[in-house]
């Protein structure tokens, strides 16, 4: 199968990039963003989406940095999953993140494909999703009007649906760094385990009080299981303010089952995945409370 044909521009800043956009969009020109391609190239060969306009936003460097800002991490769209994997700064206060990335694909898929990317394309499998949730992230867009900052919940409107308008780019991720008593876990079930996407995901981050024997806080958010990525709020308050034991860990597991349910109905794939949810949560949360 051959590509559609387009025409390609490479800007050299992010005023140009979204002029250009901008531009396109006034004059009824369908532009599409390119960043490493691992999606859209797919996307293009399978006629999926078809631009008259590509915008490769992959050379302007200063969307490609990974910074510590105050209580903040800033990290630009075009880092990739192996920048992501292989970051001291990632690694040591954004731990979820950094392992979420080293599931996505191949070495090739994770050396050319983006943060940015991976959220823009916003498909209910994305790994890097869930650990941006219970991260408590905002996205930046900057698009002709300005920038907007939003929380990553509030970008995502369906399967592969966001708030980006035409002429916007994502321009950075901005992750608060969580409580140091946190402790993380990433989890992913997939059909093989090279090169697959997810069936389901998991990213738990939780604090359990050993003093106290309680959970004080639990974030939970399990991909491929809600229309849009949302927190398992119900498996949380299960959780908190309750001893680590056998029959919290089931009643929680219960609790982010039957809210699945809710926000998806009833579909084909709810007899495999009703059972997985909440048994994924339980490995998750032991996983986490024997990290110390
Ligand atoms: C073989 C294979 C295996 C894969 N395995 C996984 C996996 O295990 N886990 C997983 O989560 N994903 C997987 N993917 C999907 C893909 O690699 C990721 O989603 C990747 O992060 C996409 O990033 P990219 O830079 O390649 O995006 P692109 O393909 O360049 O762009 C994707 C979409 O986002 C838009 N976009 C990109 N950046 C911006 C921006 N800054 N502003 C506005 N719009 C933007 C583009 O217009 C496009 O619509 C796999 C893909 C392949 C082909």
């Amino acid at each position: 199968m051959s590509y559609p044909e387009f025409r390609y521009v490479a800007p050299q800043s992010v005023k140009e990039a979204v002029e250009i956009l901008h531009r396109a969009s006034e004059i009824g020109i369908k532009a599409k963003v390119l960043a490493g391609g691992t999606d859209l190239m797919v996307q293009l060969r399978n006629r999926a989406t078809v631009p008259d306009l590509v915008v490769d936003i992959s050379r302007i460097t200063a969307l490609q940095r990974i910074e510590r800002m105050g209580n903040e991490i800033r990290i630009g769209p075009i880092v990739t999953h192996t920048m992501l994997a292989s970051s001291d700064l990632i690694r040591e206060y954004t731990g979820v993140l950094s392992e979420a990335a080293k599931t996505v694909g191949s070495p090739q898929i994770r050396n050319m494909g983006t943060l940015g990317g991976n959220i823009v394309n916003a498909s209910p499998a994305a790994d890097t999703i869930p650990a941006l949730v219970i991260l408590e992230a905002d996205l930046i867009l900057t698009g002709p009007s300005g920038e907007r900052q939003l929380p990553v919940t509030d970008f995502f409107t369906g399967p592969y649906k966001t708030v980006i308008a035409p002429d916007e780019i994502l321009m950075g991720i901005v992750v608060p760094l969580p409580p140091r008593s946190g402790r993380a876990v990433f989890l992913k079930l997939a059909r093989r385990k090279a090169l697959a996407i997810a069936r389901m995901n998991l990213a738990c981050m939780l604090y359990y009080n050993r003093q106290k024997e309680v959970f004080e806080w639990v974030r939970l958010c399990v991909g491929s299981s809600t229309p849009r990525p949302v927190r398992m709020t119900a498996a949380e308050r299960a959780l908190i303010g309750q001893p680590f034991s056998d029959k919290v860990l089931q009643s929680a597991g219960k609790a982010a089952a039957e809210q699945m349910v809710q926000l998806s109905g009833l579909r084909s794939s709810t007899a495999y995945k009703k059972p997985v949810v909440g048994d994924l949560i339980i490995r998750a949360v032991k996983l986490a409370v024997e990290k110390g």
